[in-house]
């Protein structure tokens, strides 16, 4: 049952229809979408039966069923994630509204657990610098496994309040807010939220939306994009917080081009994707551009990061593709991050809480590498590293941390694969095989 108070709320916002609204969400239909990782997989390569394309989104595809994701090897090695179709039209916004081949830096402020940022990583090129930050401290973990998981080199995770950015004014190119919100357009898919809903928290979720948005807004560049979004219907949540933006800040409302058959509905400020027109869940998106704010500002001379000597750097690059990155050591662990980015990378990391960076390659002991598990999954990986491919009991028993049965050639650390797609290390020793799936990630349920 909907909130009693939701529906009258609703009335006379573009594109409802209360009675197909009502309908659509006691049909107990369910939608099920991924959206690919374009650096390890295409949508040529899912095999699930096709839904369809989702139609904003390049890579995102419908699944006409729901398959379980826990026992798809594939799903482990960060080839795809799941992920609720309207969302994906962030990536219009971002196509439409800037021009994604130049370097830039990008903030995705509310970000965990990591759907939109691992979008916007596949969206931007390597020149640029992805931020994505989580304050809410345990929700930052699953964000980092899914940035590990999507494998890329560009992107720097952070647990901070907005208000921890102020020294980053004028910094960032495009900033992200999905902001945390009511959540009503979700009520299909969990129903438990309903009982959570109210008007209000919709005024609490509303003021903080404010909140957001004013503290972190000084640190988007001149001419720079804003992306706001949530999962809630409430205007209040959605047009009423765009216009307070456009009052009270120099911003613009920048208009998308939609296509007719997609039906998503043009707010006058905004675009709402109602279940009832779109194959996909509530969804709002605004985009707007900061017409005034200070030109660029040069980073200021940081501390330098710890570093590796001569020999280090060559235990760490005969395990690397690329010879044009730096190495930072925090603790014992070293972690690599490309030279063009090495500068934005340290400063973020004396003035916020970069809870990850790079890639995270390992730790040197005996003069040797002992791998990351970020290191198998991710781009930068060595192709000379030996890899072992599994069959798909195998790599399940592996994804579970327990014995797999092979017998490899040499001894040491490997990668083990499945169907191409590494899943991460063991190491061979003369009577065993020791398996470094890291245990906070295996699968504990038994069967499908
Ligand atoms: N962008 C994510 C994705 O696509 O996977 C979903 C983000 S969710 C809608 C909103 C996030 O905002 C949550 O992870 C929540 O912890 C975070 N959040 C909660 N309070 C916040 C605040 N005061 N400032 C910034 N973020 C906040």
């Amino acid at each position: 049952m909907l909130p009693e108070e939701l529906l009258p709320s609703l009335e006379g916002l573009e594109g409802f229809d209360r009675d197909a609204f009502i309908k659509v969400h006691a049909s107990g239909e369910k939608i099920t979408s991924i959206r690919v990782n374009p650096q390890k997989f295409s949508i040529e390569d899912v095999e699930f039966s096709s839904g369809g394309k989702v139609p904003w989104s390049r890579y995102g595809v419908y699944l006409s069923d729901r398959p379980s994701f826990t026992f798809d090897p594939l799903f482990h090695a960060g080839c795809y994630y799941v992920q609720e179709a309207s969302s994906m039209f962030l990536e219009q916004a971002l196509s439409q509204s800037v021009d994604l081949l130049r370097p830039l830096k990008v903030l995705d402020l509310c970000a965990a657990p990591g759907g939109k940022s691992t979008h916007i990583q596949s969206l931007i090129s390597k020149e640029s610098l992805l931020v994505s930050n989580e304050v809410i401290r345990s929700r930052v973990p699953v964000l980092k496994d899914n940035i590990i998981k999507w494998g890329a080199e560009n992107v720097v995770v952070t647990q901070n309040d907005p208000k921890e950015f102020s020294s980053l004014k004028n910094y960032f190119d495009v900033i992200v807010i999905d902001a945390p919100c009511s959540g009503s357009g979700l009520f299909r898919r969990d129903p438990d939220a309903i009982n959570e809903w109210s008007l209000n928290n919709v005024m609490l979720c509303s003021l903080r939306q404010q909140r957001i948005i004013a503290d972190i807004l000084p640190t988007l560049k001149k001419e720079g994009i804003l992306v706001y979004c949530t999962c809630s219907y409430s205007k209040e949540e959605n047009e009423n917080i765009c216009r307070w933006l456009m009052d009270e800040f120099k911003v613009q409302d920048l208009k998308l081009k939609i296509e007719n058959n997609w039906n998503v509905v043009e707010s006058p400020v905004g675009y709402r994707f109602w279940p009832h027109r779109v194959k996909g869940e509530g969804f709002f998106l605004a985009c707007f551009q900061k017409i005034i704010g200070d030109d660029d500002m040069p980073l200021k001379k940081v501390k330098n990061q710890v570093q590796l000597n001569k020999k280090e750097q060559a235990i760490i690059s005969n395990w690397l593709k690329s010879d044009s990155l730096r190495f930072i050591k925090r603790e014992n662990n070293v972690y690599a991050v490309p030279e063009r980015h090495f500068m934005d990378v340290s400063h973020l990391m004396q003035l916020l809480q970069v809870k990850y960076a790079g890639v995270e390659a390992g730790g040197i002991m005996h003069d040797k590498l002992i791998p990351a598990h970020a290191l198998a999954l991710s781009n930068l990986l060595s192709d000379s590293i030996s890899a072992n491919p599994l069959d798909r009991d195998n790599a399940i028993e592996y994804l579970k941390k327990k014995e797999i049965h092979m017998k490899p050639e040499m001894k040491g650390w490997q990668l083990v694969q499945y169907e191409g797609h590494a899943l991460g290390w063991i190491n061979v020793l003369s009577n065993r095989i020791n398996n470094y799936y890291p245990k906070e990630l295996r699968i504990l349920k038994e069967n499908v």
